[in-house]
């Protein structure tokens, strides 16, 4: 037996499979031509990060757009940085925001797919497997540097401004040989598996990204980790494997792995596995004091995806919105089909901003708006209470004691060919209608600088007396417009703006004085309709209470 065979059964005796055995369990997919594998691989080291979402919207819709497959896989090798719920809130997150996931984790604890397992931490002998045929062919090597000597080398390289890292002369383990290797392992040393590189600094590689294009890098010399010393491999390793097993044909992910790419098409190279296309994501980017800077996790709320959730946006609304930035064509294909799913767009991977798309909030609360305001009563009732039983109880209590009145409420403005654009999430609801229930109602009685208290008690009394809550909206106005010459007020607006000095307002002032005392605001949706809604005693009441306010 050659060196190199004793070495890797020294190195990894339990491993006695052949990558043979992996190759025939996964077979090529059975997809039509020109299909796409995408895939979505957090690190369950955080919760879901609204760069996560937009990287998953990508690869779901380039999968969707293709004819192809969509999965996800947990990439959880740093058992250190893992975080309890990680996975549940990366997995609930895509589902809350309807990606679809077609195969891997659907659920915190759920896999499906024939590719499987779909959760790294489970597949470390499929990974020891490969690395035992790369030791086999003289192609890694076991390292046991210590983190000491590792930072001398370091030292000394930066002392010398020479590059950094293991590779070439300064590789300590790059030739060692199965005796030497045999007696650290006999002293009890610990050691990692590296590459043997045969790159060369010297030479370039090209490759087209399929988001940012052509892209030059030198060669990978480094003799990276593959596999840490608890045999468990690094992100590099485990991502070549896994691709090329899960055969994923599109591996879009953030822009922060562009630089390892010259490692990952040499591991695929040497794996001898056909490399994927890749394509780099540009980070979602904000605007801060005029200068743009990347959304960071620690400074922004918006970063984490439960803030959208948390503040009652409507999922699609946010997916809409994120379309909007991952698509610079998205828009007109919007206004030209406005009815259609997003799912139905035809998405371009090269119509993705190069240099990061801008977060714009106000752009998204006017999607928002949007898609709110064609809601139906019905609609709007069951998404606002499906959100304040899990962010406002003691508003799902006060929406839910009475579904028929509040889907009443919902329907001010609503289910009306030119509905109201006013709300944009759901934790805008409560105060928005908050003089719609007794218990949140908290008038403000204050009244515009040119109506007086006894002009506006006069007024109130009169009202009081010919309301009637069966009155559609005319005859509501004219009954206004009828106590208004009665006080002093113009009819109509023109009659005032012709002659303001003849009078103390016009008619619409009035309803402004009515609205304050039914409202306690001066800007609410149709007066009329929620006075119907309200009733013909809570307005009564309510006109009193304001008299004596
Ligand atoms: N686990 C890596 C991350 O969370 C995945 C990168 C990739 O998509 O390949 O950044």
């Amino acid at each position: 037996m050659t060196d190199n065979i004793l070495l890797a059964d020294l190195l990894l005796p339990n491993i006695t499979k052949e990558p043979e055995y992996y190759e025939n369990l996964y077979p090529a997919r059975n997809l039509p031509e020109g299909a796409r594998v995408t895939r979505i691989a957090p690190s369950p080291t955080g919760y879901l990060h609204l760069g996560t979402l937009f990287a998953a919207l990508v690869n779901r819709i380039t999968a969707t757009s293709s004819g192809g497959v969509f999965y996800t896989r947990i990439e959880d090798t740093d058992k250190k940085r893992e975080i309890k719920g990680g996975i549940e809130d990366i997995i609930d997150g895509l589902n809350r925001f309807s990606v679809e996931i077609d195969e891997g984790f659907f659920s915190g604890t759920n896999q499906k797919g024939e590719y499987g397992p779909y959760k790294q931490s489970e597949r470390a002998e499929i990974y020891q497997t490969y690395v035992k045929k790369l030791i086999k062919e003289g192609l890694a090597y076991p390292c046991f540097c210590t983190a000491e000597e590792l930072e001398e080398v370091r030292n000394i390289q930066e002392s010398r401004k020479i590059r950094t890292g293991y590779h070439g002369e300064w590789a300590k383990h790059r030739n060692i040989t199965y005796a030497e290797a045999k007696e650290l392992i006999d002293q009890g040393k610990p050691f990692v598996i590296r590459l043997k590189s045969p790159g060369n600094e010297q030479n370039k590689i090209i490759f087209e990204d399929a988001v940012k294009g052509k892209i030059e890098m030198p060669e990978n010399d480094e003799d990276f980790v593959l596999l840490k010393s608890d045999g468990i491999p690094t992100y590099h390793f485990a991502h070549a494997v896994d691709d090329h097993l899960m055969h994923t044909t599109h591996v879009l992910r953030g822009d922060e792995w562009i630089s390892s790419v010259p490692k990952h098409i040499q591991l695929f190279k040497i794996l001898g596995f056909k490399p994927p296309k890749y394509g780099h994501i540009s980070p979602i980017m904000k605007l801060d004091g005029g200068a743009k800077r990347k959304i960071s996790k620690r400074k922004d709320p918006e970063a984490a995806v439960h803030f959208f959730a948390e503040q009652g946006y409507m999922s699609e609304c946010v997916i809409e919105y994120l379309m909007t930035i991952a698509a610079s064509d998205f828009e007109d294909w919007r206004r030209a089909n406005p009815d259609k799913s997003y799912k139905d767009f035809k998405f371009n991977l090269k119509k993705m901003s190069v240099s990061g798309a801008l977060f714009d909030p106000v752009k998204l609360i006017d999607v928002s708006k949007n898609r709110v305001c064609r809601l139906s009563s019905t609609q709007m009732y069951s998404l606002v209470t499906d959100w304040a039983k899990e962010f406002d109880k003691e508003f799902y209590e006060i929406l839910t004691r009475n579904p028929d009145y509040t889907k009443a409420v919902f329907a001010i403005d609503r289910d009306v060919p030119k509905p109201r654009k006013d709300i944009a999430k759901w934790n805008e609801v409560k105060e928005y209608f908050s003089y719609m229930f007794d218990e949140l109602y908290s008038p403000d009685f204050t009244l515009p600088e040119n109506i007086s208290k006894e002009a506006a008690v006069a007024f109130l009394n009169e009202y009081k007396s010919v309301y009637s809550d069966t009155d559609d909206k005319q005859t509501w106005f004219n009954k206004i417009k009828e106590i208004a010459p009665k006080l002093q007020f113009a009819s109509e607006t023109k009659e005032y703006k012709a002659n303001p000095e003849k009078y103390k307002g016009h008619a619409g002032d009035l309803s402004t004085v009515l609205r304050i005392a039914i409202t306690g605001r001066r800007n609410t949706p149709d007066l009329c309709s929620i006075m119907q809604v309200l009733g013909k005693d809570r307005c009564i009441e309510r006109i009193e209470n304001a008299v004596r306010g």
